[in-house]
């Protein structure tokens, strides 16, 4: 049963509402899964995908699948670390099936887009995470407003936070063969290594995270 408050005082009211969630099935859109989202309050670095794959769907837990062990690798975490340092939260949270073709994900609608912006945007404001690293165009889109991927490889200063944008690491799109962006991806990674070095001295979870990483 879907839930929306005129507003939340809590991360675990809004995700407890947010996990039940059913907009885009009441609006006629078809989706294979309940909401996928993981986290919690304290955390200061917020990873923003694009939804959740069949596997992620079946378990219930963001990035499980191919994409997930390739941007673990990335960042050089295993996975207690990987999901100790970020709140993992989705452009669409809700796996979204097959297109009629099988090949791949259905692409999601700007409408199942804007009925899922809802939850981002109350976790932005009770999380007040301090680094955000959309992954892939899309989330890049939705959550800084960049039309391209040429962002990635900068850090990009915001109101009180910083953004480090990542390709996707599906690689599905073929933006990873040019050695030009292969670079950016690096540029981005040192970068990345770095934030979450200063995220560690207001995380006592990622100080953690640095200590193991040594
Ligand atoms: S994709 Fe988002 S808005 Fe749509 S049903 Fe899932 S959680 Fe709700």
């Amino acid at each position: 049963m879907t839930r929306r408050r005129s507003t939340y005082r809590s991360l675990a009211s809004l995700q407890r509402d947010n996990r039940v969630c059913r907009a885009c099935v009441d609006a006629g859109h078809q989706l294979e899964s309940a909401p996928v989202i993981e986290g919690h309050a304290g955390q200061r670095a917020y990873l923003f995908g694009l939804a959740p794959g069949v596997r992620e769907g079946e378990e219930g837990r963001p990035w499980r699948g191919r994409a997930g062990r390739a941007l673990r690798r990335w960042l050089e975490l295993d996975e207690e670390r990987f999901y100790a340092s970020f709140y993992c939260a989705a452009v669409t949270r809700c796996y979204p099936g097959k297109p009629p073709s099988g090949r791949g994900d259905r692409t999601t609608t700007p409408e199942e887009r804007r009925l899922c912006s809802f939850w981002q945007e109350w976790e932005m404001r009770l999380l007040q995470p301090k680094l955000l690293v959309p992954v892939g165009g899309v989330a890049i889109k939705r959550l800084l407003g960049l039309g391209s991927l040429a962002c990635v490889g900068e850090r990009i200063e915001l109101d009180g936070a910083v953004a480090i944008p990542l390709p996707h690491p599906s690689g599905a799109s073929g933006w990873l063969n040019e050695a030009a962006n292969r670079a950016r991806l690096e540029r981005a990674l040192e970068l990345l290594q770095s934030a979450l070095g200063e995220y560690s001295r207001m995380s006592p979870e990622a100080g953690h995270l640095t200590q193991n990483s040594t």
